[in-house]
């Protein structure tokens, strides 16, 4: 899943309106901001076989710490629980968790069975929508937009940077989900885990476009 998780981290706007784009979109996203980093020091694998789904060309050989349902708890907790030390507010922190934890929950549909449910244990869940293109452009397309649409109705921009700002991010989120079937496979390991650190660019353009928006 990609434009989904920030379908999320848009929509929850709605649901803790005080909290920034940016801290959302860090949290819907941090197993896939986890990951590339985990992949760079060993400790997590990925091949890459070109048709293994027909919308990623990524097999997750081992990826426990970023993206086990138990891990994925564990991290929402942390997250949330840093947040409550850092700003007192137990509802957004519970908010905040959750998102951290839909990540999850939004890759079990399209992964196929690949996702570990603890570490170090031997099932491994995922329903595999990836291999249905209309289905996947249904989940992610519907979940990106529905989002969208109520962090547009919740906030209205401030001036023109909380327009361009929203719209060429939005803009690009879908450049990205359109490039992965359109451009050849990888070419290593290494290269995806650097492109996947990219993801990190989100998160202070989150920040950017909702200092320039205010709440209806
Ligand atoms: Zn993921």
């Amino acid at each position: 899943m990609f434009l989904g998780h920030y379908g999320i981290a848009f929509g929850s706007k709605r649901v803790v309106p005080d909290t920034s784009l940016g801290t959302l979109a860090f949290a819907t996203q941090f197993l896939d901001e986890l990951w590339p980093i985990l992949l760079l020091f060993g400790i997590e694998q990925v091949r890459i076989v070109p048709g293994a789904t027909l919308g990623n060309p990524l097999v997750f050989t081992s990826y426990p710490f970023s993206h086990s349902l138990a891990m994925a708890v564990l991290w929402g907790a942390i997250i949330g629980a840093i947040h409550y030390a850092a700003r007192r507010n137990r509802r957004t922190a519970c908010v905040i968790a959750l998102v951290v934890i839909s990540h999850w929950i939004l890759d079990f549909p399209v992964h196929t069975a690949d996702l570990p449910l603890w570490p170090g244990g031997s099932t491994r869940v995922g329903l595999g929508l990836w291999n249905s293109i209309p289905a996947t452009l249904i989940l992610e397309l519907g979940i990106f937009g529905g989002g969208l649409m109520l962090y547009i109705r919740q906030t209205r921009t401030r001036d023109r940077i909380g327009t361009w700002g929203l719209w060429s991010m939005v803009l690009v989120l879908l450049l990205i989900f359109a490039s992965g079937y359109v451009t050849p496979p990888p070419p290593s390991p290494g290269a995806v885990a650097w492109t996947a650190l990219g993801l990190w660019l989100f998160v202070p353009w989150s920040y950017w476009v909702d200092r320039h928006r205010e709440r209806i």
